[in-house]
C-alpha cells in the first residue's frame, strides 16, 4: 500500500478550529448538521454537472445520504453518493479555509460578539467541515471523486496541526462515488453514536434537505413460534377427546437492522400552502439562509399559464451590514431550481432587479432547460415573465406588511429596506405605481411618525393641488427653513426629505395620484393666494431696493426679486425653477471631491 502523505493545515485552520470547538462547546450537536449539509452540496453537485455529462452517473448507484452508528465503539459515519473529491480537492476543501462556510462563520462570530450576543447564536451560522472535532477526536474522510479513478483517504486529528491523505487499496473499502465520513466520537460524546439521538437529530435539522437521508435502524417484528407443550396440559388434551389437538405457539421478538428514511424529501415549495404553517416557512428560511431570525414575511404561490413555477419568497428581519447590500447584487439570495434539481444561486439582476435583491427565496421552474446558462437566463422569455412576476409577488408582500395590524413591522422594514425601495423609484420607472404607496416621509406636522403618501394626499385642504416637500440635511434644518412659514400659516403640510436619496426619488416620481410634487424653495412657489394689486403696489415702492441689492451682491445671485412667501423674514435665498435646490447643490458639492 502507498504510504500516507502528511500536510500542514493553513495556519488560519488551526486556529480556527481552536475558536469553534471553543465557541460552540455548548452546541455541539450542530456538527451533524453541517455534515449533512455538505453531503447536500455534493449530491446537488453532481445532479447539476450529470445534466451536462450523463457518465457521471454510470455508476448506477442512488443519490442519497446514509448515516451508520456503531454505539460500541463510538462511531458515526456519513455517506453520500455525491460528486467527492480528488486528491488536489482534499487538500484545497479540507486544509484551507478559504470555503464560504468557514468564512461566514467567523464573520458571525464577530458580528455577534459586536452586538454582545450570546454564543448560542453562533450555532445558527455554517461552520462548515471542521465541526467533525466538536465531537470527534478522530476524523477519517474516504473519497472517490468521479474526476479521479482512485479513491483517497483524508485523516485529521483533534488539535493535530497536520492531517494526512492516503490512496485507498483495500478492496473491501472502495466505493463506486461519494464520500464516507467517519468520526471516531470523543470520550463523552459517544451518545451522539446511538441510533435514536442520531434519528432525532436529522429529523431536527435536515427535514428540508431533498436528498433521502436513511438511518441505520434496529427494528423488530414480531413473529409466532411453537413451543413445546407443557406434558400436564397435554393429558388434560388427550383425556378430553373433544377438544381439537392445537399447537401451542408463543409471540416473540425477532430483532434486526435496516436502513430507514429519516427526513421528509418533498420539498418545502411543492406542498399546498394550506398544509405549510408558519414556523414551517421560517424554519425552512433559517435553514436555508442561514439566518438566526424569522423572515418578516413571506409568500409562498404557483404560477400556471405561460409559464409555470413555483416560488416561496421571504423578506428578512434585517438588512444584510457593511455595504455589501445595495451595491452589491449578487447576494445568493434566490435559489432557482429547475423540475426540483438545484440550477444556481448566482444571479445578478436576472431574476429581480437590483434594488429588490433583499428579497430572498427559491424559484423552481418546469419551463426551463435543466443545462440553463447564464446566457440563456439573460435572454429567456421565460426568465422575463418569471421576473415580472415574481417582481409583483414581492410588492404585494411589501405591501402585506405595510398593512399589518401592528405598525411597527413596517418601520421595522422601512428602516432596513426603505433605501431600496428609493432606489427603485431611481431606477424602475415601469414599477412606480407600486413603489410610491410605499414610501414613508416625515413631514412639518408628523416629525416623528412617519407617514405615507396616502397619508398625505388624505390630510391636503381642499383647495390644495400640489404634494409640497422642502429637502435638508435634518429635520431640525428643515423646520427652521424660512421657505416653510408661509405654508404653516395657512396649515399646509409639508414632507421633510432628510435622507440625501429622497429629493431624487420624489423627483423621479414627479407625481402621485394626479397630484405633482413640489419644492417650496423653488422660485415660483404659488400657493394659490396671487394678489396682483398688492404685488404691483410693492413693487413699485421696492423696485429700486431689488435694483440696489442686486447691484451689491452682482453674480452672487440671478436676481432678486419682491416676494409674498415669507410672513416673518425680511428675506430669503430661493433657487432658480430650474435650478438644483439647495440641498441638491449641497449633494453633488459632496460627491464631486
Ligand atoms: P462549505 O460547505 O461552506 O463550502 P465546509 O467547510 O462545510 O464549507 O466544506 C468545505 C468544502 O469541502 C466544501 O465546499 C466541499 O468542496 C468540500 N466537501 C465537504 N464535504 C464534502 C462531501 N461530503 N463531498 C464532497 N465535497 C465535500
Ligand atoms: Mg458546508
Amino acid at each position: 500500500t502507498p504510504p500516507a502523505e502528511k500536510y500542514e493545515y493553513q495556519a488560519e485552520v488551526s486556529r480556527l478550529m481552536d475558536l469553534i470547538v471553543n465557541s460552540l462547546y455548548s452546541n455541539k450537536e450542530v456538527f451533524l448538521r453541517e455534515l449533512i449539509s455538505n453531503a447536500s452540496d455534493a449530491l446537488d453537485k453532481l445532479r447539476f454537472l450529470s445534466v451536462t455529462e450523463p457518465g457521471l452517473l454510470k455508476e448506477a448507484v442512488d443519490l442519497d445520504i446514509r448515516i451508520q452508528t456503531d454505539k460500541d465503539n463510538g462511531v458515526v459515519t456519513i455517506m453520500d453518493t455525491g460528486i467527492g473529491m480528488t486528491q488536489q480537492e482534499l487538500v484545497d476543501c479540507l486544509g484551507t479555509i478559504a470555503q464560504s462556510g468557514t468564512a461566514k462563520f467567523l464573520k458571525g462570530l464577530k458580528d455577534n460578539k459586536d452586538a454582545g450576543g450570546d454564543n448560542n447564536l453562533i450555532g445558527q451560522f455554517g461552520v462548515g467541515f471542521y465541526s467533525a472535532f466538536l465531537v470527534a477526536d478522530r476524523v477519517v474522510v474516504s473519497t472517490k471523486s468521479p474526476k479521479s479513478d482512485k479513491q483517497y483517504v483524508w485523516e485529521g486529528e483533534v488539535n493535530s496541526s497536520s492531517y494526512t491523505i492516503r490512496e485507498e487499496t483495500d478492496p473491501e473499502k472502495l466505493i463506486p462515488r461519494g464520500t464516507h465520513l467517519t468520526l471516531y466520537l470523543k470520550r463523552d460524546d459517544k451518545g451522539f453514536a446511538h441510533p435514536e439521538r442520531i434519528q432525532k437529530l436529522v429529523k431536527n435539522y435536515s427535514q428540508f434537505v431533498s436528498f433521502p437521508i436513511y438511518t441505520w435502524q434496529e427494528k423488530g417484528f414480531t413473529k409466532e413460534v411453537e413451543v413445546d407443550e407443557d406434558p400436564a396440559e397435554a393429558k388434560k388434551d388427550e383425556q378430553d377427546e373433544k377438544t381439537e389437538k392445537k399447537k401451542k405457539t408463543k409471540t416473540v421478538v425477532e430483532k434486526y437492522w435496516d436502513w430507514e428514511l429519516t427526513n421528509e424529501t418533498q420539498p418545502i415549495w411543492l406542498r399546498n400552502p394550506k398544509e405549510v404553517t408558519t414556523e414551517e416557512y421560517n424554519e425552512f428560511y433559517k435553514k436555508t439562509f442561514n439566518d438566526y431570525l424569522d423572515p418578516l414575511a413571506s409568500s409562498h404561490f404557483t404560477t400556471e399559464g405561460e409559464v409555470e413555477f413555483r416560488s416561496i419568497l421571504y423578506v428578512p428581519a434585517i438588512a444584510p451590514t457593511g455595504k455589501d447590500d445595495i451595491i452589491n447584487p449578487k447576494t445568493k439570495n434566490i435559489r432557482l431550481y429547475v423540475k426540483r434539481v438545484f440550477i444556481s444561486d448566482d444571479f445578478d439582476g436576472e431574476l429581480f432587479p437590483r434594488y429588490l435583491s433583499f428579497v430572498k427565496g427559491v424559484v423552481d421552474s418546469h419551463d426551463l432547460p435543466l443545462n440553463v446558462s447564464r446566457e440563456i437566463l439573460q435572454e429567456s422569455r421565460i426568465v422575463r415573465i418569471m421576473r415580472k412576476r415574481l417582481v409583483r409577488k414581492a410588492f404585494d408582500m411589501i405591501l402585506g406588511i405595510s398593512m399589518s395590524e401592528n405598525r411597527d413591522d413596517y418601520d421595522r422594514f422601512w428602516e432596513n429596506f426603505g433605501k431600496h425601495l428609493k432606489l427603485g423609484c431611481i431606477d424602475d420607472r415601469e414599477n412606480h405605481k407600486r413603489l410610491a404607496p410605499l414610501l414613508r416621509f416625515v413631514s412639518s406636522q408628523s416629525e416623528n411618525e412617519l407617514i405615507s403618501l396616502d397619508e398625505y394626499v388624505e390630510n391636503m385642504k381642499t383647495e390644495q393641488k400640489d404634494i409640497y416637500y422642502i429637502a435638508a440635511d435634518s429635520v431640525t434644518s428643515a423646520k427652521n427653513t424660512p421657505f416653510l412659514e408661509r405654508l404653516i400659516e395657512k396649515d399646509l403640510e409639508v414632507l421633510f426629505l432628510v435622507d440625501p436619496i429622497d429629493e431624487i426619488a420624489i423627483q423621479n416620481l414627479k407625481s402621485y395620484k394626479e397630484k405633482n410634487f413640489v419644492d417650496i424653495s423653488k422660485e415660483d412657489l404659488d400657493l394659490g393666494d396671487k394678489n396682483e394689486e398688492r404685488e404691483k403696489e410693492m413693487k413699485q415702492e421696492f423696485g429700486q431696493t431689488c435694483d440696489w441689492i442686486k447691484k451689491r451682491l452682482g453674480d452672487k445671485v440671478a436676481s432678486v426679486q419682491i416676494s409674498n412667501r415669507l410672513s416673518s423674514s425680511p428675506c430669503i435665498l430661493v433657487s432658480g425653477k430650474f435650478g438644483w435646490s439647495a440641498n441638491m447643490e449641497r449633494l453633488m458639492k459632496a460627491q464631486s471631491v
